[in-house]
């Protein structure tokens, strides 16, 4: 048997996971893409892995909107161990001046950074790529 608390929180999960998926959809229509399916393995299996290895480990911080109930919120790859809702992301996943424009794979720097998220449950891990790299992963998209 399932407590009542238990199955609020499924609930709530599930809710989060929905409400990401509206707004990764509304990201990418505003940016002229459409959602892509990103492969779960390689590079990008690896960023999920050492952001859920971070997650329950417990060391992430996580802004007070998305610490007390799951809700659709984000991560960086840049950044690790910090979760903020949407709002909060805008000056909380702010890259570092030496970050900005630094291909989170190949760690060059390039004139041109190629923007996703992947999605694992109701966090979007952000990233950024280099063309050689989003065109390495097959995930680049959009003009070029
Ligand atoms: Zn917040
Ligand atoms: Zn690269």
């Amino acid at each position: 048997m399932r407590t009542a608390a238990e199955t609020a929180r499924e609930d709530q999960m599930r809710a989060a996971c929905a409400e990401l998926d509206t707004i990764l959809a509304k990201v990418a229509a505003s940016a002229g893409t459409t959602p892509i399916d990103i492969p779960h393995d390689g590079w990008f299996g690896n960023q999920a892995k050492a952001f859920l290895d971070l997650f329950r480990a417990g060391n992430v911080q996580a802004c007070r909107h998305v610490a007390s109930s799951p809700t659709a919120c984000m991560a960086a790859v840049w950044k690790p161990g910090i979760v903020v809702c949407f709002p909060c992301s805008a000056f909380a996943l702010r890259a570092a001046p030496e970050e900005d424009n630094r291909c989170d794979r190949c760690r060059r720097h390039t004139d041109r950074i190629f923007p996703g998220s992947l999605p694992i449950g109701p966090v979007a891990l952000a990233y950024g790529l280099c063309r050689q790299c989003s065109d390495d992963l097959g995930v680049r998209q959009g003009r070029s």
